[in-house]
């Protein structure tokens, strides 16, 4: 119960700080989806979360995801994966996931439509943008994002909901607005070069630090770990960690 109760002042902390975000940019809060990021946290927080009326959840690997939903099996959650993933385990991802933010090629694509098909599944997919071009950094450089917008037109069971981004860590949050507006133009641009890209509108941007800047430039998703759940533990690999 201290959790749960921890937890619900974050999450009353997080959300006042969204709406204020919101309504300094004349946006509706209810375009805003907080997704809570449960990464290397275990059962006892998912569980905590869900009470505290969290209902959608983050992870960065599809086998701790497994094994957390496997013992959370009763509740009610959207399982977002916003880590990398590896082409070989598209099968798993489109089982374990409803939403997948880190699609960064049209071979991952048509594996993630394909294995979808297989297993009646129809996932949503946003597209992860390199909008940094660091060899380092995951994501699809622009070019490629174009070609994944292509042949999401044959896929028989997917939906590409929109973009996704991780710009380089600052400890500024001011330094990630130009990434931040950068890819809600890609969006328009996107969407302007054909009707049938008008379903692209999600914007998948924003973490602790610098949440209320990606809701002022139009994120409709923001990825949250450490405001709702505090300091991972420092044992766990985490992987996008500065
Ligand atoms: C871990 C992670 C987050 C959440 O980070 P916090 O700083 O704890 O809010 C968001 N997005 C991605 C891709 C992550 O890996």
């Amino acid at each position: 119960m201290e959790l749960e109760a921890q937890i619900t002042d974050n999450l009353n902390a997080v959300a006042a700080r969204i709406a204020a975000a919101a309504a300094a940019a004349g946006r509706a809060v209810t375009e805003i989806r907080l997704v809570a990021v449960s990464k290397t946290f275990g059962l006892a927080h998912v569980e905590a979360a869900v009470a505290a009326g969290l209902h959608d959840l983050g992870e960065n690997k599809v086998q701790e995801a497994l094994r957390k939903q496997a013992a959370a099996s009763t509740l009610q959650v959207t399982w977002h994966l916003i880590g990398h993933l590896q082409s070989n385990k598209a099968r798993k991802a489109v089982a374990a996931f409803d939403w997948i933010h880190s699609v960064d090629s049209v071979d991952l694509l048509r594996r993630l439509d394909r294995a979808a098909s297989d297993c009646g599944r129809a996932p949503n997919l946003l597209i992860q943008v390199d909008l940094a071009g660091e060899a380092t950094k995951q994501g699809a450089p622009e070019p490629e994002v174009r070609r994944i917008i292509d042949a999401a037109d044959t896929c028989q069971s997917v939906a590409v909901r929109g973009l996704m981004v991780l710009p380089p860590w600052s400890q500024d949050p001011e330094a990630a607005r130009p990434y931040f507006r950068r890819l809600r133009q890609l969006r328009e641009e996107l969407c302007a070069a054909g009707p049938d890209q008008s379903r692209l509108d999600q914007l998948s941007m924003g973490m602790s630090h610098d949440f209320e800047v990606a809701v002022e430039e139009g994120a409709t998703m923001v990825r949250v770990g450490t405001a709702l759940f505090g300091a991972r533990p420092h044992t766990a690999l985490a992987i996008n960690e500065p």
